[in-house]
């Protein structure tokens, strides 16, 4: 394993075989399988075209791996590629699929609540390793959480820090030349808290799906977005409709009205978040 957080310039094709076999196809580039010539294992190549923004993401995922509940990167070429300079993430391959496809194979939708809890533990013992770290991932969905195996012991783990942002603390923006403390506004002080509490809104929202099999904010057109759940959104305007939530505990209801609580001051931070015993 790479542990010095700098992209190899040998050529991958020295270490991995490469594919033709998609893994999955996102905004950013493509996912292909490949193998480790010297041991044989499999595992997945995520394909980004270099920027600046694709060195952000690839630098805070390998940050943050190392978590069992985040997909491990193995290693990082860079590399010229199809006349291109391309970022090559070799990872932990990951072949449960998604997070989501389960929700959607789900019958009715709906897991019980003792399957939600053990869904929604895993996903918070990632973003707390994630906060605990400054980083925030600002874009938790079951689209970007993938479980190892199809087996029943499959681990569930987040992945694509394609929208993930380092967070600092009022300690290091006080350290930045930038700022007087005298002068300092409150929201240069702890705008980290900010974006960590978007991911804990996302976790509210996977929550809710999780244990009804809708989401809690939809348009009612069938579109992605509209006008009129843009309001809903920002009001906070959802409820848990009958026959669906009648029989869900108050407990899990209230953790998800404390994650989807509109002011992020107010909104339930990770460490507030995780005791998913109580359900
Ligand atoms: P993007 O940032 O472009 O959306 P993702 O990192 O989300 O790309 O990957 C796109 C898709 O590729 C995922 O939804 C998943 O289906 C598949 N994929 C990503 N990483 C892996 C992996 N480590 N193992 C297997 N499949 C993966």
């Amino acid at each position: 394993m790479n542990n010095s957080r700098t992209p190899k310039t040998s050529p991958i094709t020295d270490d991995y075989e490469i594919s033709n076999t998609v893994l999955g196809l996102g905004i950013n580039g493509k996912v292909v399988e490949c193998k480790d010539k010297r041991t044989g294992v499999r595992r997945a190549l995520k394909i980004l075209h270099d920027s600046p923004k694709a060195r952000r993401e690839v630098e805070l995922h390998w940050r943050a791996s190392g978590c069992v509940h985040i997909v491990e990167i193995i290693d990082v070429y860079d590399n010229t590629y199809a006349d291109k300079r391309c970022l090559l993430v070799v990872m932990e391959c990951m072949d449960g699929g998604e997070l989501f496809a389960r929700i959607q194979e789900n019958g009715d939708g709906a897991f019980t609540e003792r399957q939600a809890a053990e869904i929604m533990h895993s996903i918070c013992v990632a973003v707390r390793h994630l906060h605990d770290t400054n980083i925030a991932h600002r874009d938790i969905k079951p689209e970007n959480l993938l479980y190892t195996s199809m087996e029943p012991g499959a681990v569930l783990k987040l992945t694509d820090f394609g929208f993930a942002k380092e967070t600092l603390t009022p300690a290091d923006t006080l350290q930045t030349p930038c700022y007087t403390p005298y002068y300092v506004a409150p929201e240069v002080l702890g705008p980290e808290k900010y974006d960590k509490s978007c991911d804990i809104w996302s976790l509210g929202v996977v929550m809710y799906i999780l244990l009804c099999g809708f989401p809690p904010f939809y348009s009612n057109h069938g579109l992605a977005i509209s006008p009129g759940m843009k309001k809903r959104i920002r009001l906070g305007q959802y409820d848990f409709p009958e026959p669906e939530w009648s029989n869900v505990s108050s407990a899990a209801k209230n953790l998800i009205r404390g994650m989807l609580e509109v002011d992020p001051a107010k909104r339930l931070t990770i460490h507030q978040n995780t005791n998913f015993n109580q359900l």
